[in-house]
């Protein structure tokens, strides 16, 4: 039975292609000329050959081999047996139906004895071929991926590197294994990397990482890696790293480029583009926030409006680009007035403008009103009109302990009044609010 289904194997005909020919053939010839040896005397036992020579054949031709074997030993052992020769004639007394019999006990012994091994040898063969084409494959998936495949020890040194790495970054894939991946990282990215490891080893299963890397070039690049652990089969803890990195340079820039355009925006949307001084929108947010932390805190919050004395004059008579350069000049010296951070010039409109002074009371409020006032009737402006001119500001000035009672606007209101009470009053001048600010022990009224 074995003999036929060894006929029928498709696997048979590859015993003898052309790389496997000669040493079948040769292994098959050394089995009849061993059995002869064996059978063709009555003097000795050599039976004992027969283990070492299917072990050669099964080790060297497969579990095929060593079946066509068998019944090589088979008709040899029965030619030999039954015209009286071979080492079963050697018992005292032997008939020839206990020999024959003898022999059929000896072919089945040798055939139970070999198959089990053949088979394990052909499986173990089988698996090899198998792992074999698998790591092939896998070989071949990680050297054409355009990532850089990277598998590495829990401790970042690599093992291996695809040789996508060439493509990417330049270097070889001999020169990126076996070193340690934190070697070539941009030296700002190191502790997060590091910070990375560590909670991937507590069970972070999947992490992506963004950070820069040294091309071969000199130049780094931004990278992506999304990292994976790989987990032991046996103790089911993680006991490597496999990564995917990809470059990135090209996304992080534009992200960049937005962010940049984006905060530009959002600063333009603030600001007045004649002067570049905050704009009435910023002017009022601004108002708002100080006047609700004013009330917190029960600092005074002081206010400056600053309107230009007969500009009107200055556009007629030189047109509305040399009154655009004198706002300009002008702004210049309301930001040397007020330096403090926290203060805030600006444009209110047209030519006019307010100042926003945190935790200032009203009388240092009226002494920097006087300095602004001096500055601007020193300063001689150039227009870009043949000549300098002279201009003069009037400045209303209010001050206040923001309270619950209270309105930011009113703030507004009695500055702007006071502006106009100093244009009543010639201009060029500062005028401080009537109003008198809220007395700060009403902010805490005897219980
Ligand atoms: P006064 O304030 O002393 O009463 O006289 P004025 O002539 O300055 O009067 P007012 O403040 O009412 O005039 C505002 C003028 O400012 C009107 C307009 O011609 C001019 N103006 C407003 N905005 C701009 C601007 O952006 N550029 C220029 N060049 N002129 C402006
Ligand atoms: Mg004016
Ligand atoms: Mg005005």
């Amino acid at each position: 039975t074995p003999f036929t289904l060894a006929l029928y194997n498709p696997n048979l005909r590859k015993l003898f292609d052309r790389a496997r020919a000669v040493r079948t053939i040769g292994v098959l010839l050394l089995v009849p000329f061993v059995s002869g040896l064996v059978f063709h005397q009555t003097h000795h036992s050599l039976r004992f050959l027969w283990l070492p020579l299917l072990m050669l054949v099964v080790v060297e031709v497969g579990m095929l081999g060593a079946v066509i074997s068998v019944v090589e030993i088979l008709i040899i052992g029965t030619l030999f047996t039954l015209h009286g020769d071979g080492p079963l004639w050697l018992e005292k007394g032997a008939t020839m139906q206990g020999t024959v019999l003898l022999l059929q006990f000896s072919i089945l012994v040798l055939l139970i004895s070999v198959v089990p091994f053949a088979a394990i040898l052909e499986r173990e063969r089988q698996l090899r071929a198998r792992l074999r084409l698998g790591m092939k494959r896998y070989q071949l998936l990680a050297d054409n991926s355009r990532d850089i495949v990277v598998l590495a020890n829990l401790e970042g040194h690599r093992l291996y590197v695809s040789p996508a790495v060439r493509d990417v970054l330049g270097w070889t894939q001999e020169e990126w294994t076996d070193q340690n991946s934190t070697e070539l990282m941009h030296g700002e990215d190191v502790a997060e990397f590091r910070r990375m490891l560590k909670e991937m080893l507590h069970g972070e299963g999947h992490r992506t990482f963004r950070y820069r890397t040294l091309h071969k070039n000199g130049q780094y690049l931004w990278m992506e890696a999304n990292v994976r652990t790989l987990t032991g089969e046996t103790t089911g803890e993680p006991n490597a790293l496999v990564a995917n990195v990809r470059d990135i340079s090209e996304r992080v820039d534009s992200e960049k480029k937005l962010a940049e355009a984006h905060r530009h925006v959002q600063e333009q949307a603030q600001r007045d583009s004649l002067t570049q001084l905050a704009n009435r929108r910023c002017f009022d947010e601004a108002l708002e926030r100080e006047w609700r932390r004013g009330r917190r805190t029960g600092n005074p919050l002081a206010l400056l409006m600053v309107d230009v004395d007969h500009f009107k004059r200055i556009n007629d008579s030189y047109g509305h680009r040399a009154g655009d350069q004198c706002l300009q000049a002008l702004a210049a010296i309301l930001r040397d007035v007020a330096r403090r951070p926290s203060d805030l010039k600006a444009r209110y409109g047209g030519e006019e403008f307010a100042v926003l002074l945190p935790d200032v009371d009203k009388d240092s409020a009226v002494m920097m009103a006087e300095i602004l006032c001096m500055k601007v009737r020193d300063q001689l402006f150039n227009a870009g009109v043949g000549g300098p001119l002279a201009l003069t500001v009037s400045v209303g000035v209010a001050a206040q302990v923001p309270n619950k009672d209270t309105r930011a606007d009113q703030l507004v209101e009695a500055a702007d009044r006071a502006l106009y009470a100093a244009k009543q009053a010639g201009r060029d001048r500062v005028m401080p609010a009537y109003e008198e600010e809220v007395p700060v022990a009403s902010l805490h009224p005897v219980q």
